[in-house]
């Protein structure tokens, strides 16, 4: 079955996304080789999950046995805010400013699938944001979305790198795009601006070095290695992205009221003292829930030079 480009592109469009991108339902053969190689150096540190279902990561026929093809959607979170100066507040990573983009993105893919399959009865999809056992950004690089840049975002030369991906797998076959070539060149900015050296080299992020996972997705205590090293992040790291020229040059502000910043950082006593209502009557519709209180407290205690036991 075929459904124009043009009908998904002009779709998803109206639905607020700003790329669109398709590829065949090939196997990752080289992509899954160097995540295999990321997990035997252990740089994936505490997430066991990545480990798992690696067959589905290498092969999309594994989740929808019809797939013919992936489309990959880029939908822009950026705001001209700047981070906070202030040392008694903790940084939020910028896509986390506005409502979690999990809950912004499903309603968008519900709706650009469930219009597919009023073209087509036949219409088989299975869609993913950042959750399941899917390489949103090896796909989005397939697509056409952009480059894999050496900070190991997904870069589009129009619109940087401030961006969620989703992909859509489909029995559905396209016209497939052409993937963009490595513009990052002798660029060495993400690399020599990493405060923790967690870009272990070109391409390749040591998770147990990087603030992002330390402050969001790490359950245990954060490692005295880094005192001194976190710049006041108490909710993931933007400096890879900040430093990158081809963010400083084209990104361009989301025209999505959802991702207007309901708060660029916290006040580190506030986390301290906060209790579980506090936290879920302020976080409640935040990607920042993701930590828990728990870790948003361990991550204001470790910017105040302390370090509490996690609950
Ligand atoms: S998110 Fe921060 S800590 Fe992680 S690689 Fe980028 S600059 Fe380094
Ligand atoms: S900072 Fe430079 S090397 Fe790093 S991702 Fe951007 S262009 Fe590539």
């Amino acid at each position: 079955m075929k459904i124009s480009n043009e009908i998904v592109i002009h779709k998803a469009h109206e639905l607020g996304f700003d790329l669109v991108g398709f590829s065949r339902s090939e196997i990752l053969s080289e992509e899954s080789s160097h995540l295999q190689m990321w997990l035997d150096n252990g740089f994936n540190a505490s997430m066991e999950y990545m480990k798992r279902n690696f067959e589905k990561r290498q092969d999309v026929k594994q989740i929808l046995p019809s797939a013919k093809s992936v489309i990959s959607l880029a939908l822009n979170y950026y705001t001209p805010n700047q981070h906070s100066t202030d040392s008694n507040t903790g940084k939020i990573s910028r896509y986390a400013w506005g409502r979690d983009y999990h809950l912004v993105i499903w309603d968008k893919l519900s709706l650009l699938e469930e219009y597919l399959s009023s073209l087509d009865e036949n219409f088989e999809s299975k869609s993913y944001v950042d959750t399941g056992p899917v390489m949103d950004k090896a796909w989005a690089v397939r697509s056409g979305i952009g480059w894999l840049g050496k900070n190991s975002n997904v870069i589009n030369k129009e619109i940087g790198s401030w961006f969620f991906i989703a992909n859509i797998i489909t029995n559905c076959e396209f016209n497939y795009s052409e993937p963009i070539a490595d513009l990052c060149g002798s660029c060495t900015a993400c690399l020599d601006a990493c405060p923790t050296n967690a870009i272990v080299q070109p391409y390749i992020v040591d998770a147990n070095r990087c603030i992002s996972f330390l402050t969001i997705e790490n359950k245990g205590e954060i490692s005295n290695e880094f005192k001194g090293k976190f710049d006041n992040w108490i909710f993931g790291c933007d400096v890879c992205q900040d430093v990158c020229p081809w963010n400083k040059k084209f990104s361009e502000p989301t025209m999505l009221q959802e991702f207007q910043p309901k708060g660029t950082n916290l006040v580190l006593d506030e986390v301290i003292n906060m209790n579980e209502e506090e936290f879920k009557a302020k976080l409640e519709t935040s990607p920042i829930k993701r930590a828990k209180l728990s870790g948003l407290k361990r991550n204001a205690a470790f910017l105040f030079g302390e370090s509490l036991p996690q609950e």
